[in-house]
């Protein structure tokens, strides 16, 4: 099921938006199991704070007026590596390879923010709160975050780098469509992405939906 945004469009957008210098460090060959891609390092350029980096996969030509399936990946080493259930980051993370595999054009933009952008240590002592009886954005805050630390300052001056002016996004996250558009990218399409039923992240779902706005549908496939 697809929805379609409601936007209007300034073609001009791309061109009246603040860039974001961003920096490739690297361009090579990736073949995948879940497609032929590219496979690309990205970075804020020095001196833009604070210091990130990105791989990004590219599927196909990403021709002018093109408009590629895109999903933004925040990385989760707990999920994407060890396949945890507390969270649904490795199946749709795999929902999206394989979709923008089979795409004519897309990118895959996995950020190396672990943890909504709290760090790989603090996001384990937010498992060890959550533990004790705290949603996942109680533990943060808890622990003296916010709720959800991430910016798209690096995802946007990709896309920007690539001169992509409108998307089909796969997300169920408003503020990564906000992000896009404030930056001057039109979402033309929300693709959403759903993980299985699974009973260890209902809590963890319940908490994206009822306290960070997602929009998750129920999955009967
Ligand atoms: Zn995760």
């Amino acid at each position: 099921m697809k929805f379609q945004m409601s936007h209007d469009i300034n073609p001009n957008a791309l061109k009246s938006t603040n860039r974001i210098p961003v920096e490739k460090v690297a361009d090579a060959d990736f073949p995948s199991r879940s497609g032929h891609f590219r496979i690309c390092g990205f970075r804020l350029a020095p001196g833009e704070a604070p210091e990130e980096t990105a791989v990004v996969l590219v599927k196909g030509e990403l021709r002018r007026g093109s408009v590629p399936l895109v999903r933004i990946h925040s990385q989760c080493m707990t999920g994407d590596v060890f396949g945890s259930l507390r969270c649904d980051c490795r199946e749709q993370l795999e929902m999206a390879l394989k979709q923008i595999g089979a795409s004519e054009s897309g990118l895959l933009i996995y950020e190396q923010q672990e943890g909504r952008g709290i760090g790989l240590m603090s996001k384990l002592q937010a498992y060890e709160l959550q533990d004790g009886g705290m949603d996942t954005v109680e533990a943060n805050q808890e622990l003296g975050f916010q709720a959800d630390l991430r910016q798209y300052r690096l995802p946007v001056g990709i896309l920007q780098y690539y001169e992509i002016a409108a998307v089909r996004l796969l997300s169920n996250n408003p503020e990564k469509i906000r992000a896009l558009e404030e930056g001057g990218i039109e979402v033309r399409e929300r693709v959403p992405i759903s993980a299985t039923a699974e009973p260890n992240r209902e809590r963890y779902l319940k908490t994206k939906q009822d306290k960070m706005g997602h929009l998750i549908q129920k999955n009967v496939e």
